[in-house]
Order: C-alpha cells, then sequence, then structure tokens
C-alpha cells in the first residue's frame, strides 16, 4: 500500500507516475502549483506536437495520462522528507505520507538577472534556453547576460546560429576558466562588463541600456546566471548535491536506497524530451528495486556505455 512518492508535478514527474501507476503501485504526485513548464509559452522541439505545444498544456496531458492509471495528484507543496524505518515520510504544508520510495522530480529555478523590464520580454527576445530558442536568431545580433563558465559556453554555443555575439557581464568580473576565456576571446566575442540598466523595444526586444545610457542593439537576450534547484529535500536525505543540482548515477539513483533524481533539479540538458527521459529511467529503476527482481539488472544496462 505505501507505494511511491513523487515530489514534482511538471513532465518528469508525471513521465515517472505514468510507470509507477501502470505496475500498479500507489502513485503520489505532489505538485504545488509552480514549475517552470507551466512558465513556458510555446515549444517546437516536443516529440509529438509538430505545431508546438504550451507548457500548461503539457502538464495538463500529463496529468490526465498519469491520472488514467491511478496515480493521486496531490496539490501540496512538501516541505520534508525523512526515513522512517525501511520507509519514507513525506511531509507537506498539509500532511504526512509514508511512502516506500522517492523520486525528486522538483524542476529547477532560472536566475533572473536583475535588470529592470527583463520579464515583460521573456518570450519576446529574452531566453532561459539557448538550445531552445537559438534557431529563431539565426544571424541576428544576440548577447548573452552571465559571468561565468555557463555564459561562455554558451556564448560559444550561439556561433553555431549567429556571428553577431556578445556577453554582458551587468557590472560582475568575467569569470570563466581560463580556456573558456581563451576560446571566448579567439571567437571575438566582445565581453561588456558595465551594469545594465534596462530593455527597450516596441513589441519585441531591441536593445539593452547599460547605466552609463549606452544601448547594445540586440534581438535575443540570452539569460546564464545559473539554476537553483530544488536540493533542499534532497540534502534533507543526504543526498548530495553540488551547487543547484542533484548528483545521481547515470540510473538516476542516488546513494540513499529507494532515492531517486530526474529531470531539471538534476542539470543537464534541461529539455522536456531528457527531462521525460529521465522519469522514465528513475521510475524503471526505482520499481525494480520494489520488486527486488535480480532476473534483470537495469541499473548495470543503463551504466553501460552507448
Ligand atoms: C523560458 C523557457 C523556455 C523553455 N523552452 C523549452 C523548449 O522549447 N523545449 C524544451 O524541450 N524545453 C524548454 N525549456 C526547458 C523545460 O521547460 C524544462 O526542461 C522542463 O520544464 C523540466 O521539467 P521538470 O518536470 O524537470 O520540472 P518543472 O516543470 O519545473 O516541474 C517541477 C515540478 O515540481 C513541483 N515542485 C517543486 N518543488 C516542490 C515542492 N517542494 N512540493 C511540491 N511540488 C514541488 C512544481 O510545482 C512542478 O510541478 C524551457 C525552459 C524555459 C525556462
Amino acid at each position: 500500500m505505501p507505494g511511491v512518492a513523487i515530489i514534482g508535478g511538471g513532465p518528469t514527474g508525471l513521465n515517472a507516475a505514468i510507470y509507477t501507476a501502470r505496475a500498479d503501485k500507489r502513485t503520489l504526485v505532489f505538485d504545488d502549483g509552480g514549475g517552470t513548464t507551466r512558465d513556458v509559452d510555446t515549444m517546437e522541439n516536443v516529440y509529438g506536437f509538430p505545431e508546438g505545444v504550451t507548457g500548461p498544456e503539457l502538464v495538463d496531458l500529463g496529468q490526465k495520462h498519469a491520472q488514467k492509471y491511478g496515480a493521486n495528484i496531490v496539490e501540496e507543496e512538501v516541505v520534508r522528507i525523512e526515513p522512517d524505518e525501511e520507509q519514507y515520510c513525506v511531509e507537506t504544508t498539509a500532511d504526512k505520507y509514508t511512502v516506500d520510495g522517492v523520486i525528486i522530480a522538483t524542476g529547477a529555478d532560472y536566475e533572473r538577472p536583475a535588470i529592470a523590464d527583463v520579464e515583460s520580454y521573456e518570450g519576446h527576445g529574452v531566453s532561459y534556453c539557448v538550445e531552445c530558442d537559438a534557431y529563431f536568431y539565426r544571424d541576428s545580433p544576440v548577447a548573452v547576460v552571465g559571468n561565468d563558465n555557463y555564459a561562455a559556453t554558451e556564448a560559444l554555443m550561439l556561433l553555431d546560429y549567429t556571428d553577431d555575439v556578445r556577453i554582458l557581464t551587468n557590472g560582475s568580473p568575467f569569470e570563466a576558466d581560463k580556456d573558456l576565456q581563451d576560446r571566448v576571446v579567439e571567437a571575438n566575442i566582445p565581453v561588456i562588463t558595465d551594469n545594465l540598466d534596462r530593455l527597450t523595444g516596441e513589441e519585441v526586444l531591441e536593445a539593452v541600456i547599460t547605466q552609463n545610457g549606452e544601448e547594445v542593439s540586440v534581438d535575443g537576450l540570452f539569460v546564464a546566471l545559473g539554476t537553483a534547484g530544488g536540493t533542499d529535500l534532497a540534502e534533507m536525505l543526504g543526498v548530495p548535491v553540488d551547487g543547484d543540482d542533484i548528483i545521481t548515477d547515470p540510473d538516476q539513483s542516488t546513494p540513499i536506497d529507494r532515492v531517486y533524481a530526474a529531470g531539471d533539479v538534476t542539470g543537464g540538458h534541461q529539455q522536456i524530451a531528457t527531462s521525460v527521459g529521465e522519469g522514465a529511467r528513475a521510475a524503471i529503476n526505482l520499481l525494480e528495486d520494489l520488486r527486488g527482481a535480480d532476473y534483470i539488472d537495469y541499473k548495470k544496462l543503463d551504466s553501460q556505455p552507448a
């Protein structure tokens, strides 16, 4: 009866829930109503949606799919998870639940830069994902906001789409590792360290204005300030974290028995496709733990190089 707690009702958690519910495990999907997916307007690279799909549509479909097999969406915020003899006690702001295994799929919080009007240009020039949106800015002027390895990597990746790339550190020193700094210099990517003031543009982004009043014309502004994931719950259980990411093995397991993590909260490519895949992998391996079966070693298969 205790079953599985999936913390997070985004694509990662809901896809995991489809597997555990179909395997007839009591499946509790905790969802506090937030998450990145719900904030995304249109995604054009999600398998099966050639016309694109919005984040809220994707969550809605995922909920219906998981519920069809008996998953229970619990609209409560999880505040604590503790070992409880051989099981786990998941505490929310409203109740406590005992389960046999846990999948943490709490997503990542994207850090917004301290520039006026950023929110109003999200989806209209401001992006948090080069892999998702760079395609829309082919041969256009773009900038990356950030000052470390993440920003340097994103700027270098943008060169696949346009030659007109610059890095805006927003008043911070540029602190990428030396080899990345060298690659930025070799690629002639200007690094502008001025403090940034605000964004301008009629309906879509046209420029970033620095606090000195200078105008940096850009069509696309890519935010690369790192992510702040829901690692607190993991740390309560003794699961190792690295900055904002939960560390897992390639099979999504953690060093703690029957505790898995998947999706944006583990870092990586942070795409719907990769999140959904990791959710499935976590669920399959957790089910295997719960069965205690040893006739197929999925973990071993997952760890093998492709
Ligand atoms: C602007 C933007 C555009 C993007 N565009 C694309 C795109 O075009 N294509 C693409 O593939 N990807 C895109 N992405 C990335 C994609 O949105 C993420 O990879 C995906 O949303 C990750 O899903 P997830 O399930 O891991 O996390 P989320 O969708 O963030 O879900 C996390 C879930 O956990 C819940 N939660 C968190 N903490 C708790 C708690 N304590 N208690 C209970 N519930 C909790 C939240 O409510 C939510 O339900 C984009 C991201 C951004 C920011």
